[in-house]
């Protein structure tokens, strides 16, 4: 299979048991230790100050937008190469969202087309200290580079530009749970998830650190934002029944941040194990070096190979073969979202993201789970 969710959580069963029976006998569901132990565990993981547990991966994007002060009908710069819960957030919190083009090695927003697109597309207004689109004349408010596949975008550039005129820099890290940036500027590694003002992490049930259900965070070393984000994700209430503003119920279940918890105490083994399987893929693939391009890997990147993509010309006839010798692979993603039918009155057109829409047609994702065996990758 693409993934094994079964074998892990047969391998965990009796800890796993052991957080649900302590749910029921404490009746604590909503709140409480288990959910603040994981949102410790999870800061000291990243390397932040703090984190906030959340109800999902989107929840956590559109709560970090708010609270960090994304302004309603200003433009939010995003990549179209990435799962649309990006955009969904951007639009839910109240912003417009556009794109630029990826860089075609790492598959990640490209730096080059991001100082491209704030050099001729906007203009630098010292008064208000911000860019602003020429033609829309939308303020840009932020930028959300996405660490797609299990590595970091290459964030330098990315933060220097935001550092000079201000967007605000929320990572989407929900692909990412642990890998590391080498920052060139700063000569030292940082976490995904520590690099911007905010990061999104989700903890659906296929991620690197998955839930037994839905589940996400926010982090942040900022610790005013980090309350804001506990203001929205509990209908706006520091105390019950006392709202300072108008928020969501966008919790995370104490029953899944007790499995979260559990599990991330496996995660750096089970991320270790995912780099040596792409190692064994590099290898084994060699041969194939000629059909196909094998996921590049910075020497200022450390993934954490959610998926192992590789880039086939032939890619529909090699799936229907690898299908029929019972191999699951999947698409990631098939339709950028510039051309999805649900952003058609944004009015873009094919050939807008040439290097995404390239790459669309040819990425095909084999399988990686941290417990693929050796056998099974050479079969
Ligand atoms: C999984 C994912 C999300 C959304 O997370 P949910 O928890 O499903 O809401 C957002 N962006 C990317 C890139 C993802 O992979």
């Amino acid at each position: 299979p693409l993934v094994d969710l079964v074998t892990p959580h047969r391998e965990l069963q009796e800890e796993l048991l052991t957080v649900f029976r302590t749910a029921l006998e404490t009746a604590c569901f909503i709140g409480g230790p288990m959910v603040t132990g994981f949102e410790n565990d999870f800061a000291a993981f990243c390397g932040t100050g703090h984190c906030v547990g959340v109800s999902s991966g989107t929840d956590a994007l559109r709560f970090a937008l708010m609270a960090a002060g994304v302004q309603p009908g200003s433009t939010v710069i995003t990549v179209p190469n990435t799962f649309i819960a990006t955009t969904e957030a951007i639009t839910q919190a109240g912003a417009h969202a556009d794109f630029v083009d990826i860089d075609e090695q790492t598959y990640t927003m490209s730096p080059a087309e991001l100082e491209r697109y704030l050099e001729k597309q906007c203009q630098f207004d010292p008064k208000i200290n911000k860019w602003v689109h020429r033609k829309t004349k939308r303020v840009i408010s932020a930028v959300v580079p996405v660490h797609l596949y299990g590595q970091v975008a290459d964030m330098d550039r990315i933060v220097e530009l935001a550092e000079r005129s201000h967007p605000l820099v929320i990572e989407n890290a929900c692909q990412a749970h642990g890998a590391d940036y080498h920052s060139r500027r700063e000569n030292r590694w940082q976490r995904a998830g520590s690099i911007g003002r905010a990061a999104a992490f989700s903890f659906y049930p296929g991620k690197n650190l998955g839930a037994c259900g839905e589940g996400g965070a926010v982090t942040t070393n900022d610790a005013e934002l980090a309350q804001k984000v506990r203001m929205l994700r509990d209908h706006g209430q520091p105390k019950k029944y006392y709202h300072d503003l108008e928020g969501y119920n966008g919790r995370l279940d104490a029953i899944q941040a007790g499995i979260l918890r559990t599990k991330l105490s496996y995660l750096p083994a089970w991320n270790e194990k995912r780099r040596e399987i792409a190692r064994q893929y590099n290898s084994l693939l060699v041969p194939a070096r000629g059909a196909m391009i094998l996921p590049y890997e910075p020497p200022w990147a450390r993934s954490v190979y959610h998926l192992y993509v590789v880039r086939v010309p032939e890619r529909d006839e090699v799936c229907n073969q690898l299908r029929a010798s019972g191999i699951g692979t999947g698409i990631h993603y098939p339709i950028p979202l510039h051309l999805q039918n649900a952003y058609r009155a944004f009015g873009y057109r094919d050939g807008d993201f040439p290097v995404t829409e390239r790459v669309a047609r040819e990425l095909l994702s084999l399988p990686m789970y941290p417990q693929l065996s050796l056998e099974m990758q050479q079969y």
